[in-house]
């Protein structure tokens, strides 16, 4: 951290900022300028707050020379990290698509969403059980059970499933039910104690932007999740909230090669919640691979119309399968891979 001095401040102002370096355990460098000092405190900076010299009488200014966020930063860690899960490499040449419903309804609501992802191309399935709803009197989601019904659903297709924790009080019966791959939403990317405890456990997690969350309180977000030691973290982009009423949300596509560029952890987007229509999902999903994006949260329902959560924005089988086949276009145009269920039959008969 540099603390810039006043042009005219005192031997004591001085003295009380470097006083207050090594207070908090960090060296002082002090550079005299012919019009005014620079003190640098060399170290772990990021224990300091600029606000506390900012105060202090004779300081002009003061700011962090090194990022806020350290585990989840590319200048901590240059090579891309990958996740590997059930078999599924997020983060690497492939583009790994996650589908399902938003919530796991029926059994056999889900039986047929899970033969629609595994039959286009997805390699995880989606299914939320605990259901964040703006109202207290919408469907909730079906709870405990609605993981048993994701899980029993998933597992014949091979699909690893991810679902949304909201509670920190279930996440020990979400490790009992096996989730593969936990989802913290949106509305949670900001609950410290929540995402502390993900921190501590060795299951993958996504973290979703919250609504109005900038990139560096997203970062300092995961950076939580990463102190506590689980680095399994996928951010993922889901549309932020603008002055701009004609969709749900505005998918903020420049987010991804500015994370990309700033993180060293995969990268995906849900095109789904961000723009809150079916039509839409084709063109941001396009937009998200080609922009670097290691893969998609795509909301698919066997029967949109009959959807008891988000119908608007569900695709429909053969909706996904098509955009699927486009995608697999898109990839390949970008020096990446989404392998359909064709290509892998041609591959092994061949
Ligand atoms: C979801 O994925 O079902 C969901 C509620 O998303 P978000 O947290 O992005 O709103
Ligand atoms: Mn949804």
């Amino acid at each position: 951290m540099i603390i810039v001095m006043e042009p005219n401040a005192r031997e004591e102002d001085i003295a009380r900022v470097e006083a207050k370096i090594r207070e908090n355990g960090l060296k002082v460098h002090i550079s005299r300028g012919t019009e005014r000092t620079l003190i640098g405190a060399v170290g772990d900076e990021r224990k300091l707050e600029p606000k506390v010299f900012e105060i202090l009488p004779g300081v002009e200014r003061s700011l962090h020379i090194l990022k806020p966020y350290k585990l989840v930063a590319r200048e901590w860690h240059q090579a891309n990290t990958t996740i590997d899960i059930g078999g599924n490499i997020i983060g690497g040449k492939e583009i790994q698509v996650i589908a399902g419903p938003c919530s796991v309804e029926t059994d056999e609501q889900m039986a047929k969403a899970a033969a629609a992802a595994a039959a286009a191309g997805a390699r995880l399935m989606r299914g939320g059980a605990f259901k964040p709803r703006t109202s207290p009197y919408a469907f909730q989601g079906k709870g405990v059970e609605g993981l048993t019904m994701l899980k029993n659903a998933a597992a014949p297709m091979k699909l690893p499933v991810v679902t949304e924790l909201m509670d920190v009080r279930m996440l020990d019966t979400f490790l009992e039910y096996g989730v593969d791959v936990i989802q913290i939403g949106a509305r949670n990317m900001q609950n410290f104690d929540l995402l502390k405890e993900v921190g501590r456990v060795d299951v993958p997690i996504i973290l979703k932007r919250g609504l109005s969350a900038t990139i560096s309180e997203w970062l300092m977000a995961a950076e939580y999740i990463a102190a506590g030691g689980n680095l399994k973290i996928i951010f993922c982009e889901r549309g932020i909230r603008t002055f701009e009423t004609a969709y749900r949300n505005v998918l903020d596509v420049t987010a991804i090669p500015v994370l990309k560029r700033e993180t060293h952890l995969p990268v995906i987007v849900d095109p789904s919640h961000a723009g809150g229509k079916a039509w839409m999902v084709p063109a941001l999903s396009c937009a998200a691979v080609a922009a670097g994006a290691d893969g998609l949260l795509i909301e698919v329902h066997p029967s949109p119309l009959d959807a008891w959560c988000d119908a608007d924005q569900a695709l429909s089988p053969d909706e996904f399968s098509a955009l699927m086949k486009t995608l697999a276009g898109i990839c390949g145009a970008v020096g990446r891979a989404l392998p359909l269920p064709d290509d892998i039959k041609t591959k092994r008969s061949a």
